[in-house]
Parts: C-alpha cells; sequence; structure tokens
C-alpha cells in the first residue's frame, strides 16, 4: 500500500501528495472516477494520478 485512503493521490507536475481536502470536482468517466484537486505543491488545478 503506497497510498492512504485520505489522500486522492500524486500530482503529474511536481509530485505532492494530494490530501482528500483539496479535492475541488470529483465526476463519473466511463473508464472510472475522475478527480481534480488544488495541489498544494504547485497551486494549480490538477489531475492527481
Ligand atoms: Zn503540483
Amino acid at each position: 500500500m503506497s497510498q492512504t485512503a485520505s489522500a486522492l493521490g500524486r500530482c503529474p507536475d511536481c509530485g505532492a501528495s494530494i490530501p482528500a481536502g483539496r479535492l475541488l470536482i470529483a465526476y463519473e468517466r466511463a473508464d472510472g472516477t475522475a478527480v481534480y484537486a488544488d495541489c498544494p505543491g504547485c497551486r494549480d488545478v490538477v489531475h492527481p494520478a
């Protein structure tokens, strides 16, 4: 387990771990749930991976 339940994932731009509290939008897609979050590292809206 490399990812805790409280984290959304990592920023694809700077690699920072993004906590669940940074979640902005979550929506269903054909291939799963996509989320957008405010990255605490680069202060941009990113798609955590
Ligand atoms: Zn970032």
